[in-house]
């Protein structure tokens, strides 16, 4: 099956080792601050696909199945969706490695809050790290598991950290992280003018007031904190002239 064309896709395909990549990054000057200067190049999306891509699609496609109301207009065996959110995270580690390693995995494990609602592992398309390093671990309009009621239109971002932007946790959030979300959302909007909506996870409960929200049991729900308001504040603020709707304003 061929795959949407993605401004971030490489052409590089698979696992790699983070040595590795930067090695190459930093051999062709694509890593780093410097990349920050030159947003509409590609290539500062690093590739690190997650695999199990056969077992990934039939597992997303059973959450679905279980999980979007029986009239909901998106075919869940469609794994592709025409996004409309972005949801920003953090991975509440200070390991990408240990996030990736995690991601890995089609299934999901340890998470006895979502055992009970798929087999699907949690996951998003992309991983910011504390130093702004970008990866891509699934296609753009992949849909994942990362977000109650809006996985089906919602392209999520984790961000490697383990507390708020400006916070005293061991790995808080960063501004480098700020400034690469920001370029991430600015050009993922740019590619897909369906997408009106920015949101931090801690505020997806006040989208059930909206038409995007769509989930079967109206028990299945969670309570989060990341990526918090400091972080979403300082987005925000950089991306305002998108105009995108904000539930905080809801
Ligand atoms: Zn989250």
């Amino acid at each position: 099956m061929s795959m949407p064309v993605s401004i971030f896709d490489t052409g590089l395909r698979g696992p790699c080792s983070r040595r590795a990549v930067l090695g190459a990054g930093i051999a062709t000057g694509l890593v780093g601050r410097a990349s920050l200067a030159a947003p509409s190049d590609p290539r500062w999306v690093l590739p690190r696909i997650l695999p199990h891509e056969a077992r990934r699609q039939d597992l997303t496609r059973a959450y679905l199945a279980a999980h979007l109301p029986k009239d909901h207009p998106h075919d869940p065996q469609v794994v592709h969706m025409t996004p409309r959110a972005i949801v920003l995270h953090w991975t509440g580690s200070s390991s990408s490695n240990g996030v990736w390693n995690t991601f890995a995995s089609a299934t999901l494990s340890g998470r006895p809050e979502l055992q009970g609602a798929g087999a699907l592992n949690v996951g998003v398309p992309f991983l910011v790290e504390r130093d702004g390093i970008c990866w891509r671990l699934l296609p753009d309009t992949r849909i994942c598991r990362h977000v109650i009621g809006l996985n089906h239109c919602a392209i999520g971002i984790e961000n490697t950290a383990d507390g708020p932007l400006g916070g005293d946790s061991r790995a808080p959030l960063t501004r480098a992280q700020v400034d690469r979300n920001s370029v991430l959302v600015r050009l993922l909007v740019e590619r897909y003018p369906t997408i009106r909506w920015l949101l931090g996870h801690h505020e997806y409960r006040k989208m059930e007031a909206t038409p995007l929200f769509a989930e079967r049991d109206p028990t299945y729900r969670t309570t989060k904190i990341d990526p918090g308001a400091a972080f979403m504040r300082a987005v925000r603020t950089q991306v305002a002239d998108l105009h995108l709707q904000s539930p905080a304003l809801l």
